[in-house]
């Protein structure tokens, strides 16, 4: 998910200067990937693994642009996937470092695939774990399963809090009661959780709490405990000594070692996407620029949370010029949000849309055919380097006809 950040860094770094004379060769709409603000979040994490000795990974479902998976790998101790393409991936573009898996409910047909793969397998249920949990273990693999604390430390959002009555993920302490045996808890390496989204380390130390009240019986049997993602420490107001406090105090208290598995962390505020007016209507007061980016294909989350992302060289304080940003898809309500410019707007501007690394490139669709953006990286000497591009055989091969 993908909520408002204070994005003012990263605008900040870009010293003022106007999108079209930052990225005036870009075609738009593309992605811009920050290098410097990937290797600022980075060295935050780092700090965090090293003082601590947890070990961090990138949640690729968040983030997966792997061009900068050489560059992540100098900071992180590898990466988590949601399945089979996802662990191949970590496996292949971050060798040498660990990959683990988390999947709601594991396919027999792909599970000797995966074990190729990754190195920790995490169930989401005594029912899987049952199945699957031998063969994992016959791997050498290291095994573990999800729980769930029945914590909800998130209010508002529903489909982002997994702490939700009646969820499908993670085993609860009765559902533990009820089905697990000695001989399945001796194939248990650790336990997993995934509770928290956009949070600050206050939601971790209540959610340890009922971790412990739930869980705390078993917790010393196990090697690891994986306290997911969700983690938002590389925000500018995120409490960093209460995280490092919450770490060390679970490795003392069960003898386990850490893991957190953060995803936008990792590359918050560290992209743009880049976009052009096409047009301008009036309806009644409302003046409104169609862009050629659309929330609904490149931005998604803008719809699903739903949220208004930060926009550079926007008026913060309302501005003269109030404009309705939306895409050109025939969508009505694929509108990205209301901003106040100093200035009217034209057709032909560029514009710049903050916090795009995270959840968009992996995340993104060609309704209406809309072409899918090319992916630029922006390198720390501030040079422009293109990683990827899309054109009309990207939009057909997924269709039919192969
Ligand atoms: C989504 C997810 C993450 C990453 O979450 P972020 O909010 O991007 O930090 C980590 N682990 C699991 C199991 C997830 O589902």
């Amino acid at each position: 998910m993908n909520t408002p950040t204070d994005n003012r860094p990263a605008f900040e770094a870009l010293g003022g200067r106007t999108p079209d004379g930052l990225f005036s060769g870009l075609p738009t709409p593309c992605y811009i990937i920050d290098e410097g603000q990937l290797v600022r979040n980075c060295e935050i994490l780092a700090e965090v693994a090293l003082s601590t000795g947890c070990k961090i990974l990138l949640a690729q479902k968040a983030f997966s642009n792997y061009d900068f998976y050489p560059l992540l790998s100098g900071y992180l101790a590898g990466t988590e996937a949601s399945g089979l393409f996802e662990a191949r991936l970590g496996a292949e573009k971050m060798p040498q470092k660990e990959v683990h898996v988390f999947c709601a409910a594991y396919r027999d047909d792909e599970f000797d695939e995966l074990l190729t793969h990754a190195d920790h397998i995490v169930f989401n249920s005594v029912n899987q774990l049952k199945k699957l949990g031998g063969r994992a273990k016959r791997a050498g693999r290291s095994v573990g399963l999800r729980i769930n604390p029945e914590c909800s430390t998130q209010e508002g959002h529903e489909i982002y809090d997994p702490c939700a009555a009646g969820s499908r993920l993670g085993v609860t302490r009765e559902q533990w009661n009820e089905q697990m045996t000695d001989e399945l808890t001796d194939l248990l390496d650790g336990l997993h959780f995934h509770t928290l989204c956009e949070q600050n380390s206050d939601d971790l130390e209540t959610t340890l709490k009922a971790v412990e009240e739930k869980f705390g019986n078993i917790l010393p049997k196990m090697k690891w405990l994986n306290m997911g993602g969700g983690h938002h420490i590389t925000r500018p107001d995120y409490d960093i000594p209460l995280l490092k406090k919450c770490i060390r105090g679970s490795m003392e208290k069960w003898g386990v070692g850490i893991y957190l598995e953060p995803g936008e962390a990792v590359a918050l505020n560290a992209g743009f996407l880049a976009a052009r007016v096409l047009d301008i209507v009036r309806n009644g007061d409302r003046q409104i620029a169609i862009l050629d980016a659309s929330a609904a294909c490149h931005m998604p989350d803008v719809i699903e949370m739903p949220y208004t992302p930060p926009l550079y060289l926007a008026d913060e304080n309302g501005g003269e010029y109030i404009y309705r940003l939306a895409g050109p898809t025939c969508l009505s309500g694929d509108v990205i949000g209301d901003y106040g410019f100093a200035e009217p707007l034209e057709v032909g501007n560029m514009l710049l849309f903050g916090d795009m690394a995270i959840y968009t490139t992996c995340k993104n669709n060609t309704f209406n055919g809309m072409p899918l953006p090319d992916i630029w990286k922006r390198q720390r000497d501030g040079r422009l380097k293109r990683l990827t591009g899309f054109g009309y055989d990207d939009f057909k091969m997924r269709l039919g006809g192969r």
